[in-house]
């Protein structure tokens, strides 16, 4: 076992300060790796505040991760020392259902993917995630990250990107598809991103104006503000599909007028309570409403390389890890432009 520095949430309502944790000695099929950066989702905060059930504490939270190897197991043979690598929401699944055989770890329904933090390792230990120095994952769940991408932009990706490309893909968004983006936040923006290199005409959804100049140079087309009622009027019948990718509970019924017949809302927010979805709009228009959760592990390689083909990044803002309590405030305050990613140098340090 080897000791490392981490940042540790310990209750629900304390900040988050330093800790030590230990990391495993990488078994046969493991890859052991230096985190260089480690992004913040606002799904680390849901689960820090215990908006989805009380996780066991300390935690250290962080399923954006990128970094180093620095050592391999024996077996391994996608990974060798010195590579740039990336792990996202989880480090394990069955690998015998279904799911897990076609890809698709994140629905496992063999005992469900372990989460790289607040998860159980086949270990029994608790699984703590990226605000840390250093980590140990199977090979398996563990993604090359092309040349062309920084490692500080590459760690985004791993959850905000992914869980926006797997829906755009699957719903076939492309060349004469409408679609929308409700929330220009981490996921948000890189929907927007990703929809308009998948070749989309894109609108963003956004509470205000604030931010349109933001949202017309990272590609898309149009930008309203859903706090002027105006919006829901001229724009009722236009998407195919909304993405809609806010944190906190809306009433789904005015977005989905404004899908055309057979139209999509995909809900990637995952907020604490309830979202209201009346029953006449999409009785009336035929539409669906679903879901999306980030997406498998073959998936995320293909967004990474689609991203480095297409020259698609984030936009960040990298901190340093003691400033990681001020960033949640500012998440919440819907004050993030447009990730905040943690440089963990000063957590490598022995
Ligand atoms: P984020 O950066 O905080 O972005 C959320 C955006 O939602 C904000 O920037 C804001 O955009 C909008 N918003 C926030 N509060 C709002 C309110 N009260 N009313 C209307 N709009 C509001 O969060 P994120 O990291 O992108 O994550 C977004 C959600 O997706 C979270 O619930 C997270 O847990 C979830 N998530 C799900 C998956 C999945 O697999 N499905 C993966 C990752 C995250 P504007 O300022 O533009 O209005
Ligand atoms: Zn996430
Ligand atoms: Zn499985």
């Amino acid at each position: 076992m080897s000791t490392v520095s981490a940042y540790a949430a310990t209750s629900a309502t304390d900040p988050l300060s330093p800790t030590t944790i230990t990391r495993r000695d990488p078994g046969p099929h493991d890859v052991a790796f230096d985190i260089h950066f480690a992004g913040i989702c606002h799904s680390d905060i849901h689960t820090v505040r215990a908006e989805w059930g009380t996780p066991q504490y300390p935690l250290v939270p962080g399923h954006e991760i990128a970094g180093v190897v620095t050592a391999v197991g024996s077996e391994v043979t996608k990974f060798k020392v010195g590579d740039r690598v990336g792990v996202g929401c989880f480090v394990d699944s069955c690998r015998e259902c279904t799911n897990c055989q076609a890809g698709l770890e994140q629905y496992c329904t063999g005992g469900g993917m372990i989460g790289t933090y607040a998860g159980v390792g086949r270990d029994g230990q608790p699984t703590q995630g990226g605000y840390s120095g250093a980590i140990v994952v199977d090979e398996n769940y563990v993604l090359s990250i092309p040349d062309e991408i920084p490692l500080d932009a590459a760690a985004p990706l791993l959850c905000a990107g992914v869980t926006t490309y797997s829906p755009l893909r699957h719903w076939n968004v492309g060349p004469g598809k409408r679609i929308a983006v409700v929330g220009l936040g981490g996921l948000g923006h890189m929907a927007v991103k990703l929809g308009a290199a998948m070749g989309a005409e894109v609108t963003v959804l956004s509470q205000s104006l604030k931010k349109m100049e933001d949202g017309l140079r990272l590609g898309a087309e149009h930008y309203y503000a859903t706090s002027d009622r105006a919006t829901f009027k001229d724009l009722r019948g236009k998407f195919d599909v909304i993405l809609n990718t806010v944190s906190a509970s809306l009433d789904l019924g005015a977005y989905l007028n404004l899908l055309t017949l057979d139209g999509t809302l995909v809900e990637l927010g995952m907020p604490e309570h309830a979202l209201t979805v009346p029953p006449s709009p999409l009785v009336r228009m035929r539409r669906s409403v679903t879901g999306s959760l980030i997406g498998g592990i073959a998936e995320t390689q293909e967004m990474l390389n689609f991203c480095a083909e297409h020259g698609v990044r984030p936009e960040i803002e990298v901190i340093e890890p003691d400033y990681i309590n001020t960033a949640y405030e500012r998440v919440l305050a819907s004050d993030v432009r447009y990730r905040f990613v943690i440089d963990t140098e000063s957590l490598r340090q022995p």
